[in-house]
């Protein structure tokens, strides 16, 4: 399971930010994750649980938004969708593209804190 180091790495990025932030809690943290990235949604709340703990995080709701696979074909010179969520074939045309749009995304998006502490 792979989910736990991504918990951690994401625990890392929030601290950092959370410091420079000066806030001491966070309830809730959005995360954008992509189709590609291999996360299994299950396995990853459950290792935040475990990786938030002792955290400012501890206790927080991990919030997942997945991202779809979008490629850049460069016959239809645009953004397409993929002919079935895993695959590298333009939906409209059948090319295979080359580059990956969006889907591979592992991000930290917003951070939400308890009502009873404002946000610096
Ligand atoms: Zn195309």
């Amino acid at each position: 399971m792979h989910e736990i180091s991504i918990a951690l790495s994401l625990l890392e990025g929030l601290s950092e930010e959370a410091e420079r932030r000066r806030i001491g809690r966070v309830s809730a943290v959005r995360v954008r994750i992509g189709v590609m990235s291999a996360v299994v949604k299950d396995s990853l709340l459950f290792a935040w649980d475990l990786a938030a703990a002792g955290t400012i995080a501890e206790g927080s709701e991990l919030k997942i938004e997945e991202v779809p696979l979008a490629l850049w074909c460069s016959k239809c010179d645009c953004e397409r969708a993929p002919t079935f969520p895993t695959s590298f074939q333009c939906s409209v045309c059948g090319t295979f593209a080359t580059e990956i749009r969006h889907g591979r995304e592992l991000d930290i998006v917003a951070m939400e804190v308890p009502d009873d502490i404002p946000a610096g």
